[in-house]
């Protein structure tokens, strides 16, 4: 298991990844919501739904790093270094471990011994740590909301947030006596987990990309970001990128911009996926809207819908195909 030290030296460079899995209405979501209001670091949190109902199976998802350049996804977690399960018959339903790296740590919210969980879940390769969360709840709440409990077992094996740091962000979120009850609960739980360590470390670089090139506000033109919507920032990892990449084929029409009635308010530009609008600095050292770049253009018609003075409009690239039947050779 990494040391607090540890686990920030590996925030620096990368993302960790966490995935909670609970039934609707356990507060799954509201968990992971807290990971990244505690953490003192970015983060993003993403929750998906199954069906909408009491007790359907949930995930919610949740990046976290000290580089703020390397939480800009808001898919699913696919590999999660971290998986919570709230409720223990999930084990036996969901994937649990689907996409876990050799190393992450599965924490279960159960009586199950460390060794049966592995067996249930076909993995020898993790680390697995257990809470009776039920058991904390229901004494401390008198009802089975495991939600908060899971955090203390979650700040025990991966030291991404302290107690204090989650008490914080627990009395922003409740009142009161529930938030006093709901840190004594995890306080319990960062005592009575308990871990089945393998010391296999984690590679924390899977599911993290490279950062963003950064682009400042000052509406630069196309010509100074690669194209099409892909930004590559090292040139040695996809040498040529999106500009050899004719995504203008793709389309249909001819995207034709009129210049007269064009005002320049460049909302084209925000809104085009394939930075495809052309922009040009004029002698007065502003950037200004010069045409449409059709080798990417793929015709999505976005610029069109937008544009607040009709100054862009389509044509077809090609006419419908003529009828195969000769006009002259009539019928009967
Ligand atoms: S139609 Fe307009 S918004 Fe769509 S790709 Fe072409 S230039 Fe961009
Ligand atoms: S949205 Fe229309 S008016 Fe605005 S810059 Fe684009 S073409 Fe010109």
């Amino acid at each position: 298991m990494l040391t607090p030290e540890q686990v920030k030296e590996v925030l620096k460079n990368d993302v960790i990844n966490l995935r909670f899995h609970a039934r609707g209405g356990q507060g799954g979501v509201t968990a992971s919501n807290l990971c990244v209001e505690a953490f003192y670091g970015y983060g993003v949190c993403q929750p998906l739904f199954g069906a909408e109902r009491m007790g359907s199976p949930t995930e919610s998802y949740v990046r976290l790093s000290a580089n703020e350049d390397l939480v800009r996804n808001n898919e699913q977690v696919y590999g999660p270094h971290f998986v919570s399960v709230l409720d223990p018959s999930l084990l036996g339903e969901i994937n649990v471990t689907a996409g876990m790296p050799k190393g992450g740590w599965l924490i279960v919210n159960t009586v199950m011994d460390q060794a049966s969980i592995q067996e249930v879940v076909g993995r020898k390769d993790i680390n697995v740590a257990t809470i009776d969360a039920t058991r904390i709840a229901l004494e401390t709440f008198g009802r089975n909301i495991t939600n908060t409990i899971i955090l203390g077992a979650l700040i025990r094996v991966s030291h991404l947030f302290t107690l204090d740091e989650i008490s914080d962000a627990i009395m922003r979120r409740f009142k009161g006596e529930i938030a006093g009850k709901n840190i004594q609960a995890i306080k319990q739980a960062i005592e009575e987990t308990c871990l089945y360590d393998l010391g296999i470390d984690i590679d924390f670089s899977l599911d993290t990309k490279v950062p963003w090139q950064q682009v400042k506000p000052g509406l630069p033109g196309y010509k100074e970001m690669d194209k099409a919507g892909v930004w590559y920032c090292d040139e040695n990892i996809i040498p040529y990128g999106s500009s050899q990449v004719m995504t203008g084929t793709w389309g249909e029409w001819d995207i034709i911009w009129d210049k007269e009635k064009c005002t320049d308010c460049a909302q084209c530009w925000y809104i085009c996926p394939d930075f495809a609008i052309v922009r040009e600095k004029g002698d007065d050292g502003l950037w200004h809207m010069a045409g449409i770049d059709s080798f990417h253009c793929k015709s999505c018609q976005n610029c069109i819908n937008i544009c607040p003075v009709e100054a862009i409009s389509k044509k077809l690239k090609q006419s419908p195909a003529s009828c195969a039947v000769p006009e002259e050779s009539g019928g009967e």
